[in-house]
């Protein structure tokens, strides 16, 4: 029996298949390369020595979707697929409705078929929108900004559904928090398409020289040194609850949602400097207005994870700087062979 893993090429989904190989388990990869590529797939099977099928394949899909479980014995899914930029998503709210949750349906329509119910779901600390205070509990109210926040809430509630209507359904829904870091090798990596939006691949491509400076996005908030502040995690730490998540299901029923946090937050300056000291480099920052949509404060009460998965981040933000520049400077244009601009 096999895990499949849905978006097993991209940043996450690709540490969870290095976990779960070194852990033996058997795992089948689907990706439709839409923000990945072969070369990660390639890598996963170069570090861990291990062959795996990879199947490129669109969830959107649900013919191609159906061949996966014919082909092999499944017993559950790991389902990271989705696309997740926050901007773009205002932009083309239509593609990210159809690729996330017309996938997910596909995804659970074929799972139902084939009598596959176990299934741990990539959902975001997005769903709680501005929270009213901190640490983030998982009772919090949700509420969603954007169209890429509500695909994630909008799937949640559909999981939450399916389970209503066959209780033999166990759904882990798992919300990271800032997902950094890489594999401690530097072989697999976040590899973001152009420029980037999130704070961490912007730092490693101004400290390698590909960007001149990065853009504070607003130094006026209520923290202590008045910019954002977020719950790192490293992306090692954050697929072990992966693991964890997946034991879980094996022992409990129902739907279950957990926050995937450290529980301590950082300020986008405390990230700066952290990296800074680490890597001996300078970041040039100017700080300019307020990103649309951002919120102030954002970090996890992870108790719940520890209660009832057993499991908590064990790397603070110096290994996750150290971590993000070995991949950086083992490949300066990520997964890409040509230049990016
Ligand atoms: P990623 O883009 O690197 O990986 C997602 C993968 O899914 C990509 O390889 C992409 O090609 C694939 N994919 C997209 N749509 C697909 C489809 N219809 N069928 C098959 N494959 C498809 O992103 P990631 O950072 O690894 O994120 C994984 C999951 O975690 C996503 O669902 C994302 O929304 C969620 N998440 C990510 C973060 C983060 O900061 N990285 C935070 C919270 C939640
Ligand atoms: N941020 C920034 N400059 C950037 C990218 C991000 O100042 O180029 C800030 C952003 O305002 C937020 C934090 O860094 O306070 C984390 O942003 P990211 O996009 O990585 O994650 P998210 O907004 O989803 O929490």
């Amino acid at each position: 029996m096999a895990i499949l893993i849905t978006g097993g090429a991209g940043f996450i989904g690709s540490h969870a298949a290095v976990e779960l190989l070194n852990n033996g388990y058997d795992i089948v990869v689907i990706d439709s390369l839409s923000n990945s590529q072969m070369e990660s797939v390639h890598r996963i099977q170069e570090l861990t020595g291990k062959e795996f099928p990879f199947y490129e394949v669109d969830l959107v899909n649900k013919v191609q979707a159906d061949e996966i479980f014919h082909y092999h014995p499944i017993e559950a899914v790991m389902h990271f697929a989705g696309l997740k930029a926050v901007g773009e998503s205002r932009e083309i709210p239509l593609k990210y409705y159809n690729n996330n949750i017309t996938g997910t349906l596909n995804l659970c329509e074929v799972m139902a078929k084939h009598n596959v119910k176990n299934l741990v779901f990539s959902s975001s600390a997005t769903v709680y929108g501005n929270p009213n205070s901190v640490p983030v509990v998982e009772s919090f109210p949700l509420t969603v900004t954007n169209p890429y926040g509500r695909t994630k809430l909008m799937i949640e509630e559909i999981l939450r559904d399916l389970h209503v209507s066959d209780s033999s359904w166990r759904i882990a829904i798992l919300r990271y928090f800032n997902p950094i870091g890489a594999h401690e090798s530097g072989r697999i990596g976040e590899s973001p398409n152009g420029i980037p939006n999130n704070l961490m691949p912007y730092i490693t491509q101004v400290a390698i020289g590909q960007r001149e400076h990065l853009q504070v996005f607003g130094s006026d908030y209520g923290t202590h040194d008045g910019t954002g502040i977020r719950d790192y995690i490293h992306v090692v730490d954050l697929v072990k609850g992966h693991l964890k998540a997946l034991q879980y299901l094996e022992r409990n029923e129902g739907v279950e949602a957990f926050n995937l946090g450290t529980g301590k937050g950082y300020s986008v300056l405390d990230l700066v400097h952290n990296f800074s000291e680490v890597t001996s480099r300078e970041i040039p920052y100017q700080v300019v207005p307020r990103r649309v949509g951002d919120i102030g404060i954002c970090y996890a009460n992870p108790e719940k994870a520890k209660n009832l998965l057993g499991w908590q981040a064990e790397k603070g933000l110096k290994e996750m700087c150290q971590d993000s520049w070995r991949w950086q400077t083992s490949n300066p244009n990520g997964y890409n062979i040509a230049v990016k601009q």
